[in-house]
């Protein structure tokens, strides 16, 4: 049976379903268990056995294992036992445990954020219309559409009016395609001329509908295409691409440097298989082999920490791209404001019956109308009072129309009583490009009352006096200047209805009404939000539909703009040249009275400017600004599926000051990263100037291998885990935003780098001097076991002791250690493992270690301290600029403040 082609009816029987009713919830589950999940088959997820094999793609563990392989070959030869190659075979496993671990829990949490992702769809059930998740939809289950939704699954349209879907990713036509419920296309009509049916994941861009479900999942036409592109890439995120040359380049250091202990140790006459083995040794020590796995622990720990902040993130790389966002461009209603509408102050021209509710009227108020201003607002809404299944009721749709039907039941009436009597017969939507929305009522005396409300400078109502124009000017003005958004409504009454159809036909020589000011007052958080951004060097620009008075108080209340701060109009923008904007849009921070398009332009204009912009957006005529947008941020509540598609972060709660926090978390997610660089580079790079200074000083080996091991997996890898998902530090949102190809090695970051190293290398180097050679009265005798135990000791304590003063670029007290517990654990855990091993023989000589004793255990960690405070003295020092450039910023930026 071709759904298309076969009469509405016959296709509604056949699914046994009801168009009024939809399917019983157990019918849909009964139909569900049948079909399986409406969703395009994802390809399967990577089995264990995969990830681990992936492993030994990667050079270092190449390298370990050849460690492992030369390990036991040496212990074969040599008949000393299979310990040591065991431990290093231990060591390895452990290594990788970790690693694939960390990962499968990243890539878990990422496919959890998934979910919370899923879009969901109105549908039909037992006659009530209920939200579900799409995935949940069954054949025969009745959906209900409007613009601005995604559609669920294929569905023969029942009813339509003005639907209109965009079918491009399914036929590749980039117009529209007009729907009509009573089409009847051929049997062999292609999908993009099956005007009676509507297809799985695409758009409404305008109308609603009723539909009713033909196939679900696999079985939809999207879903026959989704089976050829199951095989997705796995996108690496630009971090995470630059990370892999970094990686290279460190490991082209360490092979060198494997080479060059090679060469030194034979030449000194060393056993061949025996430095083979240190010098493979040395190479796995010093591959950051962890580097990649950080990067994406940092990732997903960003995502999992805006989560809790409101914000959801669909596409990864916008976790990077927050923490270089200079621009944060914002819709003014619902984000900057509360959403929440009551209706402060009417003003009416014509005689009004008073509402015994609490509002100031203006105008004339003496005398009694059939309808009054209020009455005939509330016939023009759409806003309705729904019981909200706990015995009450409220009203749902858009807040500016719940602010005027809300007042209308304050005093006792109600919507339904007033269209009962005046049905309506046509309506012209809202839309934010024309501002205005009209509807169409049939009078009980005969003829047609149209009602057109919107904008009060868009409303093409009937030449008037001057002073009577001026008269309703001043009373918009004062409303205006106080904050207040501004409904004006026109009327008409008309004998007959346009023969063409077209409503709009009927909008022109309005009488003027009167107009209403709403109350929207800001988010209590938004002044401290752009202040906070304001300090880290984003500028916030306010973006409204409404009018530049109403906009321009409400930018003042929140600290956007100072008293003298001007408004840039839609009309202003039209008549600039994009030229004219780019050179100027750095001094415009609010645009009042434009449309959704405009906000493309203003996206580019910044951009031009080498700016990195997040706009957001809510409805389907902003999905091309968001994606224009370097992080196109849609709302949660308030924003239709279209924008959600579009967006790479969704709002749950549809607040401004979130979109501050997931800045705030996006540097958080850099700026770990880059100090766990920095920390393990500084911490291999030491492990190699050791190995070679104490070889080419002719002392011996430093470090054996499965000493190196330990410090890699212990000393350097576990506690860079932990700073790699670290809490955020307080100052980060005082700084510049992170330049989108800011390198992982700033200056300062390189002379730490060194300055770390040569401290760590010195006191490493030192503690196996120490051990080797120098006699304490009354401890352990020198030997070279001991020289290798304390290196061990004190370049695998210094490193966690390390990770404390690379968390802050202020000192160590700037920071809580409280904010990362699991730092602070497994520090404790590392310092007491490492000293066990020292301190308890029969432990330490499966490692190869020897008994320190207390008095050189006391003088290692003595050691092992140096390096840490070294760094704190160095960041003393850098830091003198700092504090001075702090201040000077902030200056800057309240000069900012009263432009
Ligand atoms: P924003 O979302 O930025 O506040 P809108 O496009 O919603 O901008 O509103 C722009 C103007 O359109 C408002 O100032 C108001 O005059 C008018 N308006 C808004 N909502 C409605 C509505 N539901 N009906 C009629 N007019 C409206
Ligand atoms: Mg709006």
């Amino acid at each position: 049976m071709k759904h298309w082609n076969t009469p509405v009816l016959e296709v509604i029987e056949s699914l046994g379903t009801s168009a009024r009713e939809g399917l019983a919830p157990d019918e849909a589950a009964r139909r569900l268990a049948k079909t399986g999940p409406n969703a395009y088959r994802q390809a399967k997820g990577e089995s264990l056995a995969s990830q681990v094999l992936r492993q030994f793609k990667d050079v270092s563990n190449i390298i370990l294992l050849v460690a492992a392989a030369l390990s036991f070959a040496l212990a074969a030869r040599e008949g000393s036992g299979f310990l040591e190659p065991l431990v290093i075979v231990a060591i390895i496993v452990l290594n990788m445990v970790l690693a694939v671990t960390q990962e499968r829990g990243a890539e878990r949490a990422l496919e959890a954020l998934a979910d919370l992702n899923s879009p969901t769809c109105l549908v039909l059930r037992v006659g009530s219309r209920i939200e579900i998740d799409t995935a949940d939809v069954v054949p025969g289950d009745v959906l209900v559409l409007k613009t601005g939704d995604l559609v669920a699954a294929d569905a023969r349209l029942v009813e339509a009016t003005g639907l209109a879907v965009d079918e491009s990713s399914l036929t590749g036509e980039s117009e529209a395609a007009e729907k009509d419920a009573s089409a009847l296309p051929e049997e062999d009509a292609a999908i993009g001329d099956r005007s009676n049916m509507v297809f799985s994941g695409c758009l409404v861009t305008a109308g609603n509908a009723t539909a009713v479900v033909t196939a679900t999942g696999m079985e939809t036409e999207m879903g026959r295409i989704a089976g050829y592109l199951n095989e997705t890439q796995r996108m690496q995120t630009p971090l995470q691409l630059r990370l892999v040359r970094v990686v290279r380049a460190i490991s082209a250091v360490a092979l060198a440097a494997a080479a060059i202990l090679l060469a030194t140790g034979l030449q000194q006459g060393e056993e061949f298989w025996a430095m083979v083995l240190a010098a493979v040794s040395l190479a796995v020590a010093a591959v950051p082999e962890t580097l990649q796995l950080i990067v994406t622990l940092s990732l997903t720990q960003g995502v999992h920490n805006m989560v809790g902040k409101h914000a959801l993130i669909r596409k990864l790389p916008a976790v990077e791209t927050l923490g270089s966002v200079s621009v944060i461009c914002s819709d003014k209603t619902g984000t900057l404001t509360q959403n929440r509408m009551s209706i402060r102050r009417m003003w009416a021209a014509a005689p009004y019956l008073p509402v015994s509710v609490p509002v100031a009227v203006d105008g004339a108020v003496e005398g009694v109308a059939e309808l009054d201003l209020l009455h005939k607002l509330a016939l023009a809404s759409n806003a309705a009072i729904e019981p909200d299944g706990e015995g009450g009721s409220r009203i749902v749709g858009d807040a500016t129309e719940t602010a005027i039907v809300r007042l209308l039941t304050e005093g006792g009436e109600t919507r339904e009583q007033l269209l009962a009597e005046r049905p309506r017969v046509g309506e012209v939507p809202f839309s934010s490009a024309r501002k205005m929305m009209t509807s169409v009522h049939e009078l009980p005396q005969g003829g047609y009352l149209v009602l057109t409300k919107g904008a009060f400078d868009r409303l093409p109502f009937a030449p008037a006096p001057a002073e009577e124009l001026a008269r309703r000017q001043e009373a918009h003005d004062s409303f205006a200047a106080d904050a207040l958004r501004v409904i004006a409504l026109g009327s008409r009454v008309v004998e007959e209805l346009p023969a063409s159809g077209d409503l709009e036909e009927l909008e022109r020589d309005l009488t003027f009404e009167g107009i209403v000011g709403i109350i929207d007052p800001p988010r209590p958080e938004a002044r401290d939000a752009i202040e906070t951004a304001r300090r880290a060097g984003i500028h916030t620009v306010m973006i409204t539909g409404d009018h530049a008075a109403t906009a321009a108080a409400i930018a003042r209340q929140i600290g956007l703009i100072g008293e003298k701060g001007s408004v840039v109009t839609g009309k202003q923008l039209a008549a600039m040249s994009d030229e004219e904007l780019v050179a100027n849009v750095r001094a415009y921070s609010v645009y009042a009275r434009v449309s959704p398009e405009d906000k493309i332009r203003i996206v580019e204009a910044w951009q031009e400017q080498g700016e990195v912009v997040s706009m957001t957006g809510d409805g389907v005529n902003d999905a091309p600004a968001l994606k224009a947008a370097d992080v196109g941020v849609a709302m949660g509540a308030a924003g239709t599926e279209v924008a959600k598609a579009a967006a790479d972060m969704i709002l749950t709660d549809d607040n401004f000051a979130t979109i501050v926090d997931a800045v705030r978390e996006g540097r958080n997610v850099f700026s770990n990263i880059r100090r766990t660089v920095y920390f393990l580079i500084s911490c291999n790079l030491s492990e190699i100037v050791v190995m070679l200074g104490a070889q080419l000083a002719g002392w011996g080996t430093a470090l054996t291998p499965v000493m190196l091991l330990l410090i890699n997996v212990l000393g350097d890898g576990i506690p860079g885990l932990c700073l790699a998902k670290d809490t955020s530090d307080e100052r980060i949102m005082r700084r510049k935003p992170i330049g989108r190809t800011e390198s992982f090695f700033s200056q300062l970051v390189v002379r730490a780098t060194l300055q770390q190293t040569v401290a760590f290398a010195a006191v490493g180097l030192l503690a196996f001097w120490l051990g080797c050679f120098v006699e304490i009265p009354g401890a352990v005798a020198a030997g070279l076991g001991v020289g290798q135990t304390m290196c061990f000791f004190v370049v695998a304590l210094s490193s966690v002791l390390h990770v404390f003063t690379v968390r802050s670029r202020g000192s160590v007290f700037t920071r809580a250690v409280s904010d990362n517990m699991p730092l602070v654990w497994s520090a404790v855990a590392m310092a007491a493992v490492f000293s066990l091993l020292v301190l308890a023989e029969p432990v330490g000589r499966v490692f190869g270690m020897v008994g320190l004793g207390w008095e050189r255990w006391a003088l290692s960690v003595a050691l092992a301290v140096v390096p840490t405070l070294v760094a704190e003295v160095f960041k003393l020092w850098e830091n003198r600029h700092e504090t001075w450039l702090y201040r000077s910023r902030l200056v800057r930026h309240q000069s900012m403040g009263e432009e």
